[in-house]
């Protein structure tokens, strides 16, 4: 896999009043390609003291990819979610102990989303790279653009990860080391150079997650991605203990976004594997 440098020009916008004052012509809508199990003792940390008494209970929540519309940089997607092999089987043809299972009904694949929705897909962004969030790029095309953050690569395993990547000749990285940090939720880029879209580093998930805001005209719209599974990780403070990378930094980077969404609460925001709501 080559792996290139994501070549962005950097904006100079100090906080995010002014982002939001100048929303752009780019839409964002979710596609739901199959469902997971996680557990609610996993996703709420029971160690982290506002957790209260977590029980263990098995939560079914949906596995999400988003399609932003950009009037010209034409359709991207955030997220990969599943592909059609998972249909028939659970574990997308993986073998191993640590391959995660999930559910898939039919035409719920990404790539029969694409085609429904008549996509002319031209980028695609990973916020990481596990399965749930990575399959489906094995029915995407292979001659548009991949991104992900810099790091995150160098954590993947064909034996844990799979196959996803395989067939795509390189890679861009996001080099989050040099963007401009806006508080309260710090570094942040503009991957489209007008606004629209905007990645943050949200670490702690993965050593390189990442998450996006989409900006346009009909208000900001965050997107956690896996920095906060459900709303109750944003609502109770608390993050989650298990499927993570780095409890500890999971935990200040969930706490920066919910400082990010108490300044703006007219943001409505989607965590991995919940619907969008106004705010916390
Ligand atoms: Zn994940």
């Amino acid at each position: 896999m080559k792996l290139k440098k994501y070549i962005y020009r950097k904006n100079k916008v100090e906080n995010w009043t002014e982002v939001f004052q100048n929303p752009c012509q780019v839409t964002v809508r979710s596609f739901q390609t199959g469902t997971v199990k996680i557990n609610r003792k996993g996703t709420l940390n029971p160690d982290h003291p506002l957790a209260g008494d977590v029980q263990e209970e098995e939560l079914e929540v949906p596995i999400l990819v988003y399609w932003v519309r950009h009037k010209e940089k034409g359709d991207i997607l955030l997220d990969a979610g599943l592909d059609a092999s998972y249909i028939t089987d659970p574990y997308g043809g993986l073998e191993g102990s640590s391959v995660d299972e999930f559910k898939l009904g039919e035409h719920k694949n990404i790539a029969y989303h694409i085609q429904d929705h008549g996509i002319e897909l031209k980028t695609v962004f990973l916020s990481h790279l596990h399965a749930d969030h990575a399959a489906g790029v094995r029915e995407l095309p292979r001659d548009i653009p991949y991104i992900i953050s810099k790091g995150e690569y160098d954590e993947y395993q064909p034996e844990v990860h799979g196959d996803f990547l395989e067939g795509l000749e390189e890679l861009y990285e996001i080099d989050f080391s040099q963007a401009t940090k806006i508080p309260p939720i710090g570094s942040s880029i503009d991957i489209l150079g007008d606004g629209s879209l905007w990645t943050i580093w949200t670490p702690g998930h993965t050593p390189g997650h990442m998450s996006f805001l989409v900006n346009g005209m009909e208000g900001p719209v965050l997107l956690t991605m896996d920095a906060a599974f459900i709303h109750e990780n944003l609502e109770t403070g608390v993050a989650p203990g298990d499927y993570t990378w780095n409890v500890e930094m999971a935990q200040e980077t969930l706490e920066k976004i919910i400082e990010f969404l108490r300044e703006y609460p007219q943001v409505r925001v989607g965590p991995g594997h919940g619907t969008l709501k106004l705010s916390i």
